[in-house]
């Protein structure tokens, strides 16, 4: 495809401006460009088909499969976007009075409710905008908690199985990030806990599922040997989706933890935003969490700032309202039971794949997974040529190299909302890609044969960054 600047013809132009009918007045050189902008020159309808093939070349989960480990592309329902839409909702500004955003204040209101229903937890603050930032967020609900109390507490233990934003936001928020082996299982040994785990120790970070796909089977014992020695169960949240209904973090322990709104409850996301995140914390913590926080007193919404031990504010306003629509909407439509079977739906297609490929690559880990699965290729054939010759077949590729104790690791979320065709024709391509793999394993090597750009070179690309048009 050519650049916009490549299309550009001397004197085309996308607009019409009326004849002047006020008297013509020179603006003062010294205010004048002293050369023109080079921008390109075209009209409407060449921006339009410029931008609409642009957009053709993406590909999103409204296009194809996309079972990208961990980032949970599921299908966002075109339901959230009409709701969020709504003028009443969409053209409100932040800084009008409460009065007049009652119903803004319900949804948040209800959906921290719901959140909380959902979790156990006692109280959610829905300020963050994403993942990482609701960890951050809740690490420093932990620091302050620790600090009130008069303790000084400095490491945070964080599984090697954990996301990698993980050991990141303990860092940000001042803490020494300790790592934890785990087993063979995927899992953490209670021995191999109670070996790191001192009155040093702030929390513990449990990823949950972990991102091997597994549930810590000794989770409630786990969570026992922190809070013997005074620690607090965190919990990475993240894929809550794997479980809705099913269990509350809070009956098992988790003090703790965070929502990906974006991921479990469906906005479209990737390439960094917009994301909606949301900490639940149990009674204890309830103090630490962000100003201001959505009250209701009696049929009224408002919002509270008195709480003198808050962290403070974590991002203007209240969060990403828009994502919170649309997470409010997912909720209000499936209800209960749907959410349920959504997290049934999301394990079962986990291990379908799972099963049916376990002969064709490698499995470390045991059946059943839970909402994701990992594999890496056989006879040492690399995960990059594997992923870039899905594309070929017209599929996103899983997440690759990640997480990071699984060697050449491929790491396949399908989601709930996959049919069994969908599933099926992704497990054919990839029976279909291993065996290429041994017969023919340039045609791998050289991958994607039929994308509009082939194999890049990504180490070039990073090194020799060129992305400025005006200065080449
Ligand atoms: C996606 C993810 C995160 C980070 O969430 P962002 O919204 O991308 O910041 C953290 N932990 C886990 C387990 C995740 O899957």
């Amino acid at each position: 495809m050519k650049l916009s600047f490549e299309l550009s013809k001397k004197g085309r132009k996308g607009y019409t401006l009326p004849e002047l009918d006020t008297p013509k007045t020179e603006i003062p050189t010294e205010y004048l460009r002293k050369n023109s902008p080079r921008l390109p020159e075209l009209g409407e309808v060449d921006v339009v088909r410029h931008f609409i093939n642009l957009s053709n070349l993406n590909y999103n989960i409204d296009r194809n499969f996309y079972p990208l480990g961990s980032c949970t592309m599921k299908y966002n329902p075109k339901i959230n976007e009409y709701t969020s839409r709504i003028q009443g909702l969409n053209e409100i500004h932040p800084l009008q009075p409460e009065s007049t955003v009652q119903g803004a204040l319900q949804i948040l209101f209800e959906l921290s409710e719901w959140l909380k229903e959902i979790s156990g937890m006692k109280e959610v603050s829905l300020q963050p905008v994403a993942g990482a930032h609701s960890e951050f967020t809740a690490l420093l609900v932990v620091k302050k908690y620790f600090e009130k109390k008069g303790e000084k507490r400095t490491k945070i233990l964080i599984p090697d199985s954990a996301h990698g934003t993980n050991p990141a936001s303990a860092v940000i928020a001042g803490f020494t990030p300790v790592q934890i082996q785990s087993n063979a299982k995927g899992m953490i040994d209670p021995a191999e806990l109670e070996k790191v785990m001192d009155e040093d120790t702030a929390c513990v970070m449990f990823t949950m599922p972990n991102t091997l796909g597994m549930f810590e089977s000794d989770i409630s014992q786990l969570c026992d040997i922190i809070h013997r020695k005074g620690g607090l169960v965190y919990m990475d949240g993240a894929n809550l989706n794997a479980f809705l209904g099913i269990l509350k973090p809070a009956d098992i322990g988790v003090d703790i933890m965070h929502f990906n709104l974006h991921k479990t409850f469906s906005t479209p996301h990737g390439t960094g935003g917009p994301g909606g995140g949301g900490v639940g914390v149990v009674d204890k913590l309830k103090d630490f969490l962000p100003v201001p926080k959505v009250i209701k007193k009696g049929e009224t919404f408002a919002l509270d700032y008195k709480f003198p031990n808050s962290i403070g504010r974590v991002h203007a306003f209240y969060g990403n309202f828009g994502v919170c629509i649309k997470a409010y909407t997912y909720i209000k439509m499936l209800g209960a039971k749907g959410l349920r079977k959504a997290s049934e739906n999301a394990i079962i297609n986990a291990n379908y794949v799972l099963a049916s490929l376990k002969d064709y690559y490698d499995a470390p880990y045991p059946i059943p997974c839970m909402h994701e699965c990992v594999l890496a290729g056989k006879h040492g054939t690399k995960t990059l040529d594997i992923a870039k010759r899905l594309l070929d077949y017209g599929m996103h590729p899983p997440t690759i190299y990640f997480p990071l104790i699984v060697h050449e690791a491929i790491m396949i979320e399908p989601t709930e909302t996959e049919s069994i065709d969908t599933l099926n024709d992704f497990i054919e391509t990839l029976i279909t890609i291993a065996k290429e793999a041994d017969t023919n394993p340039d045609l791998l090597k050289s991958a994607p044969h039929n994308t509009p750009v082939g194999r890049l070179d990504e180490v070039k690309a990073a090194r020799e960054l060129s992305v400025n048009y005006f200065n080449s």
